[in-house]
């Protein structure tokens, strides 16, 4: 991807694209289209389809779609499914017509199987019955993967796609309930410290095990996977190298916020996936690793959350 190229990120308002945004300043791309106000709806065709006639990005990274946790995933699956399933026919479609060169869609790991052998590979996908907590998101996730390589196989098309671990970081969502876990305890531990109370609910039993990666460094995965990574008919996993339970993840982000009281598991509230762990040895053998600690992720995130988050609208969710 030569520095003059034309890039798009279609979801750059979003926690992830936001961060590829940067990624790409960083690296020194000076000719990024569809930046802040000058990016169509992405669910809108027409206006996905002028964009293209009019910018003609050569790199697309696909990162639109409405997300959410897991009470979010639980009580709006109708919009999280169509607004993925649109977004993604409206976006790879108009790349495949207006001829751009490479485009990396990015999944999400709830599309793996619920019972998937742990840590799970990319040849796990498809070989069983999905989370049911968030299985109307996740076929849509699918579905984008598949649409990638059914266009690679019609039309001889470079569109590839990635699974990140649960992504984290400055300009997530810390909506109180259609977040997700770490975003979700982060406030509450930080209204609870603020205002003493004895206990904070943490949601299902704490014992579900989860991937975490720091949003700074999928970008950068992102990125080098763009770069680098050819197999047009095999996504790629892009995990964030530690596995924590929710319990620890909960000591966790209980000391970098200064709270002091208790944590109390809300057995009413679902655990979802018992666990899922991605296996990142393809891309770890390409020469990619998460580099951020995650106790300096969660600092950052905190750090994000006191100086804008607690009044920024809600990011991802509909
Ligand atoms: P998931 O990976 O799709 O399940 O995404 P989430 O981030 O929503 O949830 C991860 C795990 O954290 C699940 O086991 C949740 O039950 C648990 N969890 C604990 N407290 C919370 C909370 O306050 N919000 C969310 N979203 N999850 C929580």
């Amino acid at each position: 991807m030569e520095l003059n190229a034309k890039v798009y990120v279609a979801g750059g308002q979003t926690l992830i694209g936001a961060a590829i945004l940067r990624r790409l300043e960083r690296a020194g791309y000076v000719n990024i289209v569809g930046k802040a106000d000058e990016e169509p709806p992405p669910s809108d065709p027409a206006q996905v389809e002028a964009f293209f006639a009019r910018t003609n990005p050569a790199y697309v990274f696909l990162v639109s779609g409405d997300s959410g946790g897991i009470a979010a995933n639980q009580k709006y699956p109708a919009q999280l499914m169509l607004d993925n399933l649109l977004t993604e026919c409206i976006v790879i479609d108009n790349a495949h017509r207006y001829g751009v060169k490479k485009l990396l869609y990015l999944a999400s790991s709830c599309v793996y199987p619920r019972n998937c052998p742990q840590p799970m590979s990319e040849g796990w996908l498809l070989t069983g019955p999905l989370e049911p907590t968030n299985e109307a998101y996740a076929l849509a996730k699918l579905a984008g993967i598949k649409l990638c390589q059914a266009y690679n196989h019609q039309h001889g098309t470079k569109f590839i796609s990635a699974i990140p671990a649960n992504a984290f970081g400055p300009g997530d969502d810390f909506s109180p309930e259609d977040s997700h876990v770490i975003a979700a305890l982060i406030r509450r531990m930080h209204e609870a410290k603020n205002g003493s109370w004895e206990a904070v609910d943490v949601w299902g039993t704490g014992s579900p095990q989860r991937d975490f990666i720091f949003v700074d460094d999928l970008a950068d995965a992102c990125l080098f996977i763009m770069e680098q990574y050819c197999e047009k008919q095999q996504p790629v996993n892009v995990g964030g190298g530690g596995v924590y339970s929710i319990k620890e993840l909960a000591e966790l982000i209980k000391r970098v916020v200064g709270y002091r009281g208790e944590l109390r598991f809300d057995r009413t509230k679902p655990d979802g996936m018992p666990l899922k762990v991605l296996d990142s040895s393809v891309l770890n053998g390409m020469g990619w690793k998460s580099s951020t600690p995650f106790g300096t992720a969660l600092r950052a995130t905190y750090d994000w959350f006191l100086q804008a988050g607690q009044t920024a609208r809600p990011a991802n969710v509909p």
